[in-house]
């Protein structure tokens, strides 16, 4: 969904997220290179300026793998969004109001803002930077414990093909 700030109106524009915004659930997948199982929320775009700003609340739960064991897991992320798009000119003069620390900044592209790419760009920095099962807001899907493959491999004895092939010949 592209949404160009000049048609946007003086008391904004509110979208509301569900899995039936293709646009949302597609952003959503790219940034965090999962499948989306759920997606919620709501946005409120306004122009500032020769920019924007989208706030509101979103929440996702999307299909990752943990970083340790690689077991199929379910990621949760949910926030508050305050985000501020900037027309990509510096502006010295720009009196906006707002308070450059209190929010994430992005850019907008021909004065359009790509709200699904925005989306998922907050998801990727919203989201812990390591998952691991059963940290908070990730459910385990499969069965078994957390453990490193590596270790899991040590106990399973390893036969070379080349002396397997040797294993029945009795010398007579
Ligand atoms: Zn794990």
């Amino acid at each position: 969904m592209r949404v160009h700030i000049d048609q946007i109106r003086p008391e904004g524009l509110v979208v509301e997220l569900g899995m039936d915004c293709d646009w949302a659930v597609q952003g959503v997948a790219l940034a965090l290179e999962g499948r989306v199982l759920d997606l919620g929320g709501s946005l409120r775009i306004r122009q500032v300026g020769k920019g924007a700003t989208v706030h509101g609340h979103a929440e996702v739960v999307v299909d990752q793998r943990c970083d340790r064991c690689l077991a199929a897991l379910r990621l949760r992320i949910e926030g508050e969004v305050d985000l501020y798009f900037d027309n990509g000119r510096l502006e010295g003069d720009a009196n906006i109001g707002l308070q450059e620390d209190d929010l994430d900044v992005g850019f907008l592209e021909n004065g359009e803002l790509d709200l699904g790419a925005a989306l998922g760009e907050f998801f990727l920095l919203e989201g812990p930077n390591r998952q691991i099962c059963g940290d908070q807001g990730i459910e385990r899907v499969e069965e078994g414990a957390c453990d490193l493959p590596a270790k899991q491999a040590e106990g399973e004895p390893r036969v070379d093909p080349r002396l397997a092939a040797l294993k029945n010949f009795r010398p007579d």
